[in-house]
């Protein structure tokens, strides 16, 4: 078999194994807790689901704009009114599938072949692979050991003459950190004054606890959207948990966005308009789903948290955001990926392992789930690390006993 080298240069995702394995297990009966999957128990808010069912009974499912239906990018841009304070125009937007397709195909409009893109550690596992299929690469920007926030010092050591841009998603995937408003409008004013792109991966902007903010990167930049190199990427999976609908969008300098809608032309002609038409009810029908979302998942931190306190030896860093957690678990095992199959296969915990965020020996625990699953998760990790944990446990109505150590 002769594949490409470049598909032979992207990986199978660290985390596809863990899960098939998991699959299987819970397809056997077995009682699995998964702590690994980013997406909120929520049912789709009543307005997206009222949007696409309307638009199924019109019987009018056909190809639609390129970059987007109107009236979703009219919600778009009133939406970057609202939470922003930019006013946009339509050829500033670009609606796509997921948010994923917008980083994608932004890289894809800016990287030349070779051309640097800085990553900030702990990052999204996608990021690094993207880069690659664009032909750039990757320049990872890790921060001092302990913390999840790179130095700026570090960001600017890492720029060079191929710099073309930077992603940075805060909060963020897989710390939960937030980052600083000081961070950000240093990072903002270095990428415009070197002429670097900034892309701003939103996606989990409003998914900030204890009445924070996530700082805007918008809010930094003297210039209009038309000039400035900020480049925002968000969607509703993770502000309403519809992640199934696959609606993302990009708002960004006008010749940017038309590169984009001509490589999306090429490859999707447009994102499905039953989609469209429920991102666009859940962007206009009531907003009280996001607080209601935002509160239970504010909710399962503090839970997460309480249950991780009592887990000796392990360092877990209180997320600000999103709904990710990523513990230190070097005391037990420095290897990330080692620990997450050991967790499965002894007691039936699914985790992420650090190794995949660039951020070795932590594991990601999601507590986008119930608190049942989050207390009984740590409960079982605790059990198969902690000596001090007692020795029996029940995984669904077995009784087990530990005997490892
Ligand atoms: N960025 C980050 C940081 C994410 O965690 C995700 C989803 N896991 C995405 C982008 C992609 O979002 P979507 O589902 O809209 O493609």
């Amino acid at each position: 078999m002769n594949i490409s080298r470049l598909a032979a240069s992207i990986k199978e995702s660290p985390t596809l194994a863990l899960n098939e394995e998991a699959r299987v297990l819970r397809q056997k009966g077995e009682p699995i807790v998964h702590l690994g999957i980013g997406e909120p128990k929520n049912k789709a808010p009543i307005s997206a689901i009222l949007g696409s069912t309307a638009r199924l009974n019109t019987g009018e499912i056909k190809y639609v704009p390129t970059d987007g239906l109107p009236s979703l990018k009219k919600a778009i841009i009133r939406y970057t009114e609202e939470n922003y304070g930019r006013y946009v125009a339509p050829e500033n937007v670009i609606v796509t599938t997921g948010a994923k397709q917008s980083l994608y195909e932004a890289l894809f409009a800016v990287v030349n072949p070779q051309d640097e893109v800085i990553v900030l550690a702990p990052y999204w596992v996608s990021y690094p692979d993207m880069i690659r299929m664009v032909y750039g690469i990757p320049v990872i920007v890790k921060p001092e050991d302990g913390s999840f926030i790179p130095r700026i010092e570090d960001v600017k050591q890492a720029i060079s003459s191929y710099t073309k841009a930077i992603i940075v998603n805060s909060p963020n995937n897989p710390s939960g950190a937030v980052y600083p408003e000081s961070f950000i409008a240093e990072l903002v004013e270095l990428c415009e004054s070197k002429g670097i792109y900034y892309i701003s991966d939103d996606i989990y902007h409003k998914l900030v606890f204890d009445g924070k903010t996530a700082p805007p990167a918008w809010k930094y930049s003297n210039q209009d959207v038309e000039n400035s190199h900020v480049i925002v990427t968000n969607g509703v999976a993770k502000l309403y948990g519809m992640t199934g609908y696959r609606i993302g969008w990009t708002v960004g300098p006008r010749r940017i966005i038309e590169a984009m809608t001509n490589i999306q032309s090429q490859i999707t002609s447009c994102p499905p308009v039953v989609s469209q038409s429920a991102a666009e009810g859940a962007l206009t029908g009531p907003q009280s789903v996001v607080e209601n979302l935002r509160l239970t998942i504010q909710n399962n931190r503090d839970v997460l948290m309480q249950a991780m306190r009592t887990f000796t030896d392990v360092i877990t860093i209180q997320p600000d955001g999103t709904f990710y957690a990523l513990p230190d678990f070097r005391a037990y095992n420095g290897n990330s990926y080692e620990l997450a199959k050991f967790l499965l296969r002894k007691a039936l915990v699914v985790t992420v392992p650090g190794v995949a965020f660039g951020m070795e020996g932590h594991l990601r625990l999601s507590f986008s789930g119930t608190t049942k699953e989050l207390n009984t998760g740590v409960e079982r990790m605790k059990w198969a690390l902690d000596p001090n944990a007692p020795n029996e446990i029940y995984l669904g109505d077995r009784k087990l006993i530990r005997d490892w150590m």
